[in-house]
């Protein structure tokens, strides 16, 4: 990851800079010949024009003493000078090489036909001609030709590229340091998440990402958020352990009760027939007790089974209601406690198979935890949710324990549990089911005085809503 950084900066960074870098050298390079070809074609018409104005073609004395000034000149620039007539015969070349000859390169026959030019030629080297007027007759009498080496361009242009690729080094090489150690802040996190991720797969579950306050960014936040998801996956696993040792321990004391009742009838002599009875009456409620806890389980699984979606279906929540109160009436008339409903027609989308055992539920529990008394069942609403509320005059619930109620197999009091043959997981189930309806449940109870459950149904579902579209 950090060698792949340092070669991703390197090129997009060290690219672009190259290509600057080349460029500017082909610029400067240009800018030179350019400017040296300029230098040359006026040296060269200065040449012209002392020639055109002398008698340099006529006069042998002239014509010496002209060599030697061009001779000088060509020394001093450093450049050959050659001057051709008008059919291109060289008169005076300062190398002295090609006197008498005709010279008929592109450059001086472009001159003779009265164009001043100024090549470089492949070997480098700058070629100037230019044409040799005769004032008097407006004719062309010949040309100069001056040839000059762009080695010493070259040269400085190397110098400059040299340089400019020292320079280019250097920042490369300190660029490239930084970007390694500047990439360690960025990369020394994933690599401790990476860490982390590998000892929580080995089973560490409290293994977490250590999280800082300074160089706060985005990987350094990608840590927190992590730490915070193994904090839910911890407490998921913990809350998991907890509810299978829950569930041990309540079907263990059920099985308990029947062993020590199967074991008091098999090892009694001459116990009277009541007492059997009454023995495995006993453990016929036992057995009742654990049938109770597991169909309970059975149904905070098929909660829990995400792939079993609920079926929303528009319900008359009035009817749905009136029905669980009619149906669980017996029970309270069997503990001398008045039952009542009170509602109105309110139509809301619900499962009414799931959402009838929640709400019966709270209702068995008002009923269940309450002697000789009220319990009330109200159905309201307002245009966006239904309200249910289930009130009783029992025995009330702690302030303390009010939080702790929704639990799986949290019961207040467990003695009086046993008796009445609760689970713990009824309120636990009722909770799961109106979550999964997006609604809410609240419990208001005061200790003797009783409990009121306050159920919100939204009356639209936005799964139903979906499918409609
Ligand atoms: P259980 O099967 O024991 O009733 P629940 O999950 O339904 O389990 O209820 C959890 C505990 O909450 C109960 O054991 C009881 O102590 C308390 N509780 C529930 N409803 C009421 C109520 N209406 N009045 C008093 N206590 C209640």
């Amino acid at each position: 990851m950090r060698w792949l950084l340092l070669i991703l900066c390197c090129i997009i960074g060290f690219g672009p800079i190259f290509i600057f870098s080349r460029a500017t050298m082909t610029s400067v390079n240009n800018y030179f010949t350019a400017n040296r070809q300029k230098e040359l074609m006026r040296q060269a018409n200065v040449i012209a024009d002392q020639v055109s104005g002398s008698d340099f073609f006529t006069n042998e004395d002239n014509l010496e003493y002209f060599s030697e000034y061009l001779l000088d000149t060509s020394i001093q620039g450093g450049y050959r000078i050659m001057i051709t007539d008008r059919t291109g015969m060289v008169i005076m070349d300062s190398n002295n090489s090609e006197k008498g000859k005709v010279y008929a390169i592109q450059e001086v026959i472009e001159a003779l036909n009265n164009k001043s030019v100024a090549n470089v030629q492949n070997n480098g080297n700058i070629y100037t001609a230019v044409p040799i007027m005769d004032y008097t007759s407006s004719e062309i009498i010949g040309s100069v030709l001056i040839f000059s080496s762009a080695a010493d361009i070259t040269d400085t242009v190397e110098v400059i590229r040299g340089l400019f690729s020292f320079i280019l080094l250097g920042i490369l090489i300190c660029v490239g340091i930084a970007i390694f150690f500047i990439s360690k802040i960025f990369v020394k996190p994933l690599k401790e998440l990476q860490g982390v991720i590998n000892r929580l797969t080995d089973g560490h579950l409290d293994s977490r990402v250590k999280e800082t306050k300074v160089f706060r960014n985005e990987i350094t936040d990608i840590g927190s958020a992590f730490n915070e998801m193994a904090d839910k996956l911890e407490k998921i696993d913990d809350s998991r352990q907890i509810f299978v040792s829950n569930v041990s321990h309540e079907l263990k004391t059920p099985l308990s009760s029947i062993k020590v009742l199967a074991d008091s009838i098999s090892t009694a002599d001459d116990l009277p027939k009541e007492m059997y009875i009454e023995f495995l009456q006993d453990i016929t409620n036992e057995v009742d007790r654990m049938s109770n806890i597991i169909t309970d389980l059975l149904n905070l699984v098929r909660l829990d089974q995400k792939e079993l979606p609920l079926k929303f279906e528009a319900t008359d929540l009035n009817k749905f209601m009136s029905d669980i109160v009619k149906r669980l009436t017996p029970l309270a008339n069997a503990k001398d406690i008045d039952i009542t409903y009170e509602g109105k027609n309110v139509m809301a989308e619900i499962d009414s198979v799931k959402l009838s055992l929640a709400i019966s539920n709270l209702v068995e529990n008002a009923i269940k935890y309450t002697d000789e008394g009220k319990v009330t069942v109200t159905l309201d609403s307002d245009h966006q949710n239904a309200f249910i509320t289930v009130a009783d005059t029992g025995i009330g619930i702690p302030e303390s324990e009010q939080n702790k109620i929704f639990d799986r197999f949290y019961r207040v009091d467990k003695t009086r549990d046993r008796q009445t043959g609760g689970t713990g997981l009824g309120l636990s189930i009722t909770h799961s089911t109106v979550l999964m309806h997006n609604g809410s449940i609240k419990v208001l109870s005061k200790e003797n005085e009783g409990s009121t459950f306050l159920v919100r149904i939204p009356l639209k579902h936005p799964y139903v809503l979906e499918n409609d579209k």
